[in-house]
């Protein structure tokens, strides 16, 4: 699947994943941006931890992540490991070493996509930083679509959706690949620590602008 979409992208010229403009990957214009920095922010809820991410959410992030998700877009997926990578160098920095545990797509979402997208980008930066991936949250309930729920919604929305399978020594790093209002990350931290893992730190490729 991998080399076919390789092939694909060697086949049809590049275009900007922005404008569409041909030539880069995002042209000069677009880049302003997507361009790799660090945002600290804290989680809003209990239990606290602070989260790092590298862009700032805007139009081409949201098209970048729609095009690496739904339609599986190489460039696009690498665009997004590199900023997740980016954030968490700096994480592991400042807060020492951890395990991370990505966090899953609803059930129906990743059937539709046929993966779990954010469990190769976790498993490509377990590979990278030397240190371990665990897949140990899954959905046990149904939840709405979140997109046009607000903060207060999203915590209803989501609280006892996710349950960990396992227990683990140690400091969980949280990974997603956009951050809004920070609901998913305390409802995986809440299922973690039911679980007895305490959450150090997340990193996310994106941060929203409610958050920030
Ligand atoms: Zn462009």
């Amino acid at each position: 699947m991998k080399s076919l979409r390789a092939l694909q992208e060697l086949v049809f010229p590049v275009r900007c994943l922005g404008c569409s403009a041909l030539g880069l990957d995002i042209c000069s214009s677009c880049r302003k941006n997507w361009h790799p920095h660090i945002y600290r922010t804290w989680s809003t809820s209990a239990p606290h931890f602070p989260i790092y991410s590298a862009i700032s959410y805007s139009p081409l992030a949201g098209k970048i992540i729609l095009a690496a998700k739904e339609n599986g877009i190489l460039r696009a997926e690498n665009l997004i490991s590199d900023a997740l990578s980016h954030s968490l160098a700096i994480c592991m920095k400042e807060q020492g070493l951890g395990f991370l545990i990505p966090i899953p797509s609803r059930k129906s979402v990743a059937r539709a996509r046929g993966r779990q997208f954010i469990y190769d980008l976790s498993a490509g930066l377990a590979t990278e930083f030397k240190i371990s991936s665990f897949e140990i949250l899954s959905h046990v309930r149904k939840v709405k679509d979140q997109s046009t729920l607000d903060a207060h919604a999203r915590r209803i929305n989501l609280h006892g959706a996710l349950h960990a399978s396992k227990y683990l020594r140690g400091r969980a790093i949280l990974i997603d690949d956009l951050v809004t209002t920070g609901a998913t990350l305390a409802e995986a931290a809440r299922a973690l620590r039911a679980c007895g893992i305490e959450v150090a730190a997340a990193v996310t490729a994106c941060v929203a602008e409610p958050l920030r």
